[in-house]
């Protein structure tokens, strides 16, 4: 199959597909490190591993799930495909091989899955069925069937789903065709690619181009189930956004910018407008900028000892020099002398004047001997020490933190731990308007999302006087920016290692405590928080503490994520929540994470919250298209652990099912189409800033999705004044019916309905209306004999229809009622 979703890295690259790719360096960060300080000698083993970026394959969730466990780095680029999971990893060499024993497929430039362009007859068997409208009895049922453009073109995407898709012997198949417009017929028949999950069959789905908008799809199952559906828009016709406003002010933002420069201007904001604008500074500082100086002395393997410092390097443990001396002579004891701080360990000879001090020994030695300089002391790896160390000249230890380097952004980092300031804009502060929390950058090498958040920040105190909307946001919620919720790391990121993802925090116990993994170090912030952990066996967070995904020792161990939990109980009246990601191009909600054995997701919304976060989601990125037309397709968009993969203990969860927060989720600067070439570019962390502006862009990608930004804060304004109750009916209403009669319930917005049919009176507790199966719409009851339904319905905002009291027996009893009467023939 053609590969349409091409990478430009990779591209430029493909001569060297399937070896390792050294990551493309961003402008202003080295990837690798600066050597240590002058006149001392240091070993090869504190190197940093070469690193480069592999496209990878994967069977499916539940290698997915052993490669993570396995401490590999996959996160973001991730892309569901009919045969599994592509992803992106930033690798060694070394790793590349493990990772190829594992069963990975590590894919060439040219490789990886495309949907098929051309129509290929569908499966022809099961073809000439005739259509009939759907109902309980078939076996399928059209789950999504959307259009939409991009740059001139148009496309088609499917989700459909069988009842026997489960089955594996034979595998059902599914064919889709589409008309071309009201009266025509059907034709293009396309097989459709079957999706499976962790064992469980999702749905069949399809995406290609189109150049005419069809109005019907017909799909048919090869076990004889037929069905038809309505093709809907995707993020067509959204109204202009605010950019369009005349004399609306854009285009703040004009480059990455590093944690200290973002935090020094929204304080700049804050003291510029006073009136709409303040910092609330987060109690929890984060554990630092800041390492144990380091060094691999004596040898190789059993032979190395690793030493590290009690000092911070920055405060006194970089001027630490370790020296192992041979003296002359025979049957000499292992003894340590300490002037100032320098460390001289003199080494045991034996009765031959043979050297005879083990790695072991030395490094017992060290911590116990060296006046309280050196606290931690050990053999590398899993070595256990017992190689005789050789003499060495003194080596100086250093916390490798680079902050000097040729390109890098101006200014001094600031060692030490650092206070995380939130910007907090909005008119009335005071709890009485609905509060929006963006956070940006847990994930380190994520530079986009921050520059993202703080366009969003700009626009809304600079067209505040001037622009009626933006009055309206101000005036109607209650914004908190969290422009980098992880300085450490992204310091790191700019400073030092560029795909740094975590914080810096070194949870390691000694086998990966060596400066040689310092890159693998730190917690994967967004894992660390309490519901659906990894701790509690859900899939995807890590307990090894070099890999990309490691969740920390104990749920919310990092003050990085404390924090967030420490400002939504301050604030309760945060009632929104987006966690600014890159890249991929996907728009997130729950469910987030599942247990993989069976596949048991988190609790899905009720159908109100699900319809409501699908119409949000609808607004916001309408809002992105406008600025140039970069369209997430829906695809991209749902639950992340049914769109993408389970992520544990992420933070969305965490808020939805604690809190009641609606907590979205969002991968900025995905696939871009390029018209050019009528292929799908995709995203990287750090694109330039200024590349073409049509395609893969640091500030374009800000631009458009501050667009967004903005749309949700509208999102969250109509919430706080939506006092108005829900419409719900019954289809069809109450009435006499021959024979069974197929009914469902439908809302005038996002509601969700409880409903009883014993003839009681519906309360919180009775059933909730469902969906039919995931992103389908309400289920259909099957109604054979005489049934009363009670229900009344519940919207977003909490309105409950006809303001009915559900908690206590009033005597209005105003629920909703009909009577279904089947009359026997
Ligand atoms: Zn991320």
């Amino acid at each position: 199959m053609r590969r349409r979703h091409l990478r430009i890295a990779l591209l430029a690259l493909t001569a060297m597909a399937g070896s390792v790719l050294m990551a493309s360096a961003p402008a202003g960060a080295d990837p690798t490190h600066s050597t240590a300080s002058a006149g001392s000698k240091r070993s090869h083993l504190e190197d940093r591993e070469a690193v480069g970026l592999v496209r990878i394959q994967l069977t499916g969730a539940d290698m997915l799930d052993k490669v993570v466990a396995a401490g590999f780095d996959l996160e973001h680029g991730v892309k569901r495909v009919p045969t599994g999971i592509e992803a992106e990893a930033v690798l060694t060499a070394e790793q590349v091989a493990e990772l190829q024993s594992m069963g990975v497929r590590i894919l060439g430039g040219d490789e990886g899955f495309a949907w098929n362009e051309q129509a290929d007859g569908g499966i022809r068997t099961a073809a000439k069925q005739t259509v009939q409208p759907l109902n309980h009895e078939q076996t399928v049922r059209v789950v999504r069937a959307d259009w939409f453009t991009t740059k001139g073109q148009g496309f088609l995407y499917v989700e459909a789903r069988t009842t026997e898709g489960q089955q594996a012997d034979p595998v059902v198949q599914m064919q889709l065709e589409n008309d071309s417009g009201v009266g025509t017929s059907f034709g293009f028949a396309r097989t459709m690619s079957r999706f499976v999950d962790s064992g469980q069959y999702m749905f069949h789905r399809n995406l290609f181009k189109l150049d005419k908008r069809p109005s019907q799809i017909r799909v048919t199952s090869s076990t004889g189930g037929v069905t038809t559906g309505k093709v809907s828009d995707w993020l067509e016709n959204a109204p202009p956004p605010l950019t369009d406003n005349p004399g609306y002010k854009s285009n703040f933002v004009d480059g990455y910018k590093t944690p200290q420069q973002l935090y020094g201007r929204a304080e700049e904001i804050a003291r510029q407008y006073p009136d709409i604008a303040q910092i609330i500074y987060l109690p929890n500082q984060t554990n630092g900028y800041q390492r144990k100086a380091q060094a691999t002395i004596g040898g190789t393997g059993e032979s190395a000892v690793v030493v590290s410092s009690a000092a911070w390097g920055h405060e006194g443990g970089n001027d630490i020099t370790v020296e192992f001396v041979d003296r002359a002579g025979a049957n000499l004891p292992l003894s340590v002398e300490v002037t100032g701080k320098a460390i001289r360990v003199l080494l045991a000879k034996d009765a031959s004047g043979a050297l005879a001090s083990t790695a072991a020994e030395v490094a017992a030695a060290l911590e116990t001997r060296s006046a309280g300089l050196i606290d931690r002391a050990h053999p590398y790896r899993t070595n256990a020490g017992t190689g005789i160390v050789a003499p060495s000249a003194p080596v100086a230890l250093t916390d490798f933190l680079d902050q000097k380097r040729a390109g890098a952004p101006a200014g001094e980092v600031p060692r030490g731990p650092a206070t995380i300031p939130v910007l907090r804009i909005g008119k009335h502060r005071d709890g009485t308007k609905p509060g929006v929390l963006i956070q940006a950058q847990d994930h380190a090498r994520e530079w986009v999302p921050a520059t993202t958040s703080l366009e969003a920040a700009e626009r809304l105190v600079h067209n505040y006087k001037t622009d009626r909307e933006t009055k309206k946001i101000v005036e109607d919620t209650d914004v908190f920016f969290i422009l980098s919720n992880n300085p450490d790391g992204a310091n790191y990121s700019f400073y030092n290692f560029a795909s740094q993802r975590k914080n810096l925090t070194n949870h390691c116990p000694d086998e990966n405590a060596d400066p040689g993994r310092r890159d693998s170090w730190g917690v994967d912030l967004n894992r660390n928080y309490r519901v659906a952990s990894g701790h509690d066996g859900y899939s995807g967070g890590s307990s090894v503490c070099t890999s990309g995904t490691y969740q920390g020792p104990e749920k919310l161990s990092e003050p990085e994520a404390k924090n967030i939990i420490w400002l939504v109980e301050k604030y309760r009246n945060i009632k929104f929540m987006m966690s600014v990601h890159s890249n991929g191009g996907q728009l997130f909600w729950q469910p987030g994470a599942y247990i993989a054995d069976g596949r048991i997701t988190t609790p899905r919304p009720p159908l109100g919250d699900e319809a409501f976060y699908w119409q949000s989601a609808g607004r916001i990125l309408s809002q992105v298209k406008a600025y140039r037309e970069t369209v997430v397709t829906p695809e991209n968009v749902g639950g992340s652990s049914d769109v993408l993969y389970s992520s544990a203990g992420n933070v969305r969860e965490d808020l939805y099912y604690t809190y009641g927060i609606y907590a979205f989720g969002w991968e900025v600067g995905g696939s871009v189409y390029n018209p050019a070439t009528g292929n799908w570019q995709g995203g990287s962390f750090q694109p330039p800033w200024e590349g073409d502006p049509n395609l893969v862009s640091g500030h374009s990608e800000t631009m458009e999705y501050a667009n967004g930004i903005m749309e949700m804060f509208r999102v969250a304004a109509d919430w706080g004044k939506d006092k108005k109750d829900p419409k719900s009916t019954l289809v069809p209403g109450g009435g006499k019916h021959r024979g069974p009669v197929d009914v469902r319930f439908e809302t005038n917005e996002p509601a969700t309905i409880y409903y009883t049919t014993d003839g009681s009176r519906p309360t919180l507790k009775s059933p909730r209306y469902e969906a039919t199966d995931f992103r389908e719409p309400g289920q259909v009851f099957h109604v054979t004999e005489t049934t009363t339904f009670n229900w009344f319905s519940v919207d977003a905002a909490g309105n409950i229809e006809r303001n009915y009291d559900p908690t206590k027996k009033d005597k209005r009893n105003n629920y909703r009622t009909a009577t279904i009467k089947i009359v026997k023939k």
